[in-house]
């Protein structure tokens, strides 16, 4: 059947490439749906962040639309086949499985899924204006820049991301104020402890974010306490979403074992979903960590799976 593709990647970010690296080095002519619009952009989350100065090999940093670029040159020159398409109709109930763009159906016998996950936005005003200029959803990523070193920063959201970030922020801002809009957070007990007890991160309860105020840059924050209807101005330097993620799952629903929150379950200790050939990477599956560098290394692991279960089944084109 020599139409039928060894390994399809779908998803373009560190964990998508990373498996089409190995996948290309071990000779499975992988070929990838890069996606263009569903995830935010072809690329993932990297290419909306400024410098990434968390991934190993860049002592100086590395701005994240050049690191996606260079892991698609890496990809690239061992062969990946790409095309900067949307899967919109992916088939994995009968094998070889059927992955369908608006140009083209692909047919194969494994499929690593890459499609990671968006952080979510409110969508007040000024959030367009400011994202990148003060604005943020990975406090891990962009808190260390020099734009909010000894500046008060603010945080959104009230789970466990929320507490980390705002505790993480707590080593180069001022101080963090940590808006929840409820009075009490979602944070399991000992998050929600190492919150109370930080000198340096204040929670504003029943608060919600109006909007950032800034003209090139943000200097501040509108919030509007929701019990008292009271509204005030903070001077913060960096705002930053802890508010969830949402898992791009929406055309595997009903076909792959999801969890409550849509993120696809593996199998502990291996890349396996529940269907048999077809294997997960990234913060398609993981919500816990989800760094650029963690993505890569389930992409490794993904693609080195699916080599070995191809090899098993005698699959191998
Ligand atoms: P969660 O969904 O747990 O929390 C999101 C928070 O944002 C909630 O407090 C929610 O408020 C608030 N929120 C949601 N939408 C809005 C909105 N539109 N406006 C204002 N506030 C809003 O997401 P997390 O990313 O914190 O966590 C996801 C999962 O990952 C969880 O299972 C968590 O336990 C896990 N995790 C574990 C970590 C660890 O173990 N170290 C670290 C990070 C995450 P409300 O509470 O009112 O719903």
């Amino acid at each position: 059947m020599n139409d039928v593709k060894n390994v399809v990647i779908v998803g373009s970010g560190p964990a998508g490439h990373t498996a089409a690296i190995y996948a290309a080095r071990a000779n499975l002519k992988p070929f990838m749906f890069e996606g263009y619009m569903l995830g935010g952009s072809a690329g993932g989350q990297l290419t909306t962040t400024t410098d990434v100065e968390n991934y190993p090999g860049f002592p100086e940093g590395v701005e994240g639309p050049e690191l996606m670029q260079l892991f698609r040159k890496q990809s690239e020159r061992f062969g990946t086949e790409m095309v900067q398409e949307d899967v919109v109709e992916i088939d994995l109930n009968k094998s070889p499985f059927s992955i369908k763009s608006e140009n083209r159906e692909i047919k194969a016998h494994s499929v690593i899924i890459s499609t990671g996950a968006t952080a979510k936005r409110m969508g007040i005003p000024n959030e367009e204006k400011m994202w990148n200029n003060g604005m943020s959803a990975c406090a891990v990523c962009d808190g260390a820049l020099p734009m909010f070193r000894n500046q008060p920063l603010m945080v959104i959201g009230g789970g466990d991301t929320a507490v980390e970030e705002a505790s993480y922020l707590t080593k180069f801002g001022s101080m963090v104020y940590m808006v929840h809009r409820r009075d009490a957070l979602r944070a399991s007990k000992i998050m929600q402890e190492r919150a109370f007890k930080n000198p340096k991160l204040e929670i504003i309860w029943d608060s919600v974010l109006d909007d950032a105020i800034g003209e090139e840059y943000v200097t501040g924050a509108k919030i509007t306490n929701i019990k008292t209807k009271e509204t005030r101005e903070l001077e913060v330097a960096g705002i930053f979403y802890a508010i969830g993620h949402t898992p791009n799952t929406g055309i595997f629903n009903g076909q792959l074992d999801l969890d409550n929150s849509g993120y696809i379950r593996i199998k502990p200790g291996t890349q396996e979903t529940s269907i048999e050939g077809v294997f997960a990477a990234g913060d398609v599956h993981d919500h816990k960590y989800r760094q650029a560098i963690t993505a890569a290394g389930t992409g490794c692991a993904a693609a080195l799976e699916a080599e070995r279960w191809l090899a098993e089944k005698g699959l191998v084109e």
